[in-house]
């Protein structure tokens, strides 16, 4: 801490020798005698001296409604509270910056490229009314004084909702777009995909219209053929929008042509481990050679003791069975309704493809699996 009469000493000696500008020159002393505007204590220490062009900052600070223009323009589209303000400045303005406060030795001090920042914040929020947030802001600014150009990102929001699939023959996701495998670019309009006929398809057009925004990130609570239905209730899903122009907007539960969607909400982010779901599952299973009653029966015991389930990496798992009810449908074929674990690859526990026990390894036939259709998906 010094004092006012201390200071005077050292701000004149560096004034002969270089020039500086309000914000500059009292930055370098506004935080040893805590004051909070740099640019009043500035002033006041150069009263007698007329302003030069700035040795640190060449009187960027004067010109900083240029680029306060450049901010609003770029958040025009954008619907927000909160802000945070990054800037790029010209290395020689650091250099001059940093020489000045190691030749004087004055230590603890903003940096320009700080002092910048903060004063963009401080000219942003006063024309807006929007609240600097450093820690977690709804749009982010990045001011390039190098390029005069100003970048804007808004944070991401998540929607959780679910989803009724009662027409087949739409695929539970979207192919990538062509040209950049999903990772956005000018063709695909930065969304990643450039067809819309899925659930994905749907459910991002949805979203797009509403909030704006460039990729959506799905997380699937478990998955389906393109040729099941998803009934009951729904299948869970979550969906990340990365940058958003709007935050908030009226949720209600509609249908598209593909699917109907419901319970629709903003959340606070994606599930990060998978959530444990049971799936209740209806298979159309034709069999090599005619089975009979007694034959299923034996199905019931599926009930008795996990699946297990084996990955081509090596990776195996287990998966409850609850539930087992069956119907002949005729000599070859049976439909069967499972009440089971999530994420039980239904296909191969048909087939017995390293599954056991797998239906084909019960009957003691080659079975195929038809169909299948989700009845209804549970989240514990
Ligand atoms: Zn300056
Ligand atoms: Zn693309």
């Amino acid at each position: 801490m010094s004092t006012y009469q201390e200071i005077i000493p050292i701000a004149e000696k560096i004034l002969k020798k270089y020039d500086l500008c309000d914000h500059c020159l009292g930055r370098l002393f506004s935080k040893q005698l805590h004051l909070s505007s740099n640019k009043v204590l500035g002033k006041k220490l150069k009263k007698k001296l007329g302003s030069q062009k700035c040795y640190v900052c060449k009187n960027l600070f004067e010109n900083l409604n240029h680029f306060l223009k450049l901010m609003v323009d770029a958040s025009s589209n954008y619907s927000f509270t909160t802000f945070s303000v990054g800037s790029m400045i010209k290395p020689s303005i650091v250099d001059r910056d940093d020489f000045i406060r190691s030749q004087f030795k004055l230590k603890g001090i903003d940096s320009v490229k700080t002092d910048i920042t903060k004063e963009l914040g401080r000219l942003f929020s006063r024309k807006t009314k929007k609240t600097t947030d450093p820690i977690d802001p709804e749009i982010t600014f990045t001011v390039n004084f190098k390029d005069e150009s100003c970048q804007i990102r808004s944070k991401s929001i998540t929607i959780s909702g679910r989803y009724v699939k009662s027409q087949r023959g739409f695929p539970q996701k979207q192919k990538s777009c062509d040209n950049c495998s999903g990772k956005g670019c000018r063709i695909c309009n930065f969304h990643g995909i450039t067809e819309f006929d899925s659930v994905e398809g749907a459910i991002s057009k949805l979203v797009f219209k509403k909030f704006g925004g460039t990729i959506a990130k799905f997380t699937w609570i478990g998955g389906e053929d393109q040729s099941s239905l998803v009934l009951g209730t729904g299948r869970p899903f979550f969906v990340k929008i990365q940058n958003p122009l709007k935050r908030k907007s009226k949720l209600s539960s509609t249908t598209t042509n593909t699917i109907d969607l419901s319970n629709l909400k903003l959340v606070y982010e994606s599930p990060k481990k998978s959530l444990k779901f049971i799936s209740t599952i209806k298979i159309a299973i034709s069999t090599e050679i005619p089975v009979d009653s007694k034959h299923l029966k034996k199905l019931k015991d599926l009930t008795l003791n996990p699946i297990v389930v084996y990955e081509k990496s090596g990776k195996r798992s287990e998966k409850k069975i609850f539930k087992v009810n069956y119907k002949k449908i005729s000599k070859n074929a049976f439909t069967l309704i499972i009440k089971a674990e999530g994420g039980l690859p239904i296909k191969r526990f048909v087939i017995g493809d390293d599954i056991t026990p797998g239906i084909a390894t019960i009957l003691d036939t080659p079975c195929k699996c038809q169909e299948f259709d989700f009845l209804d998906i549970e989240v514990k």
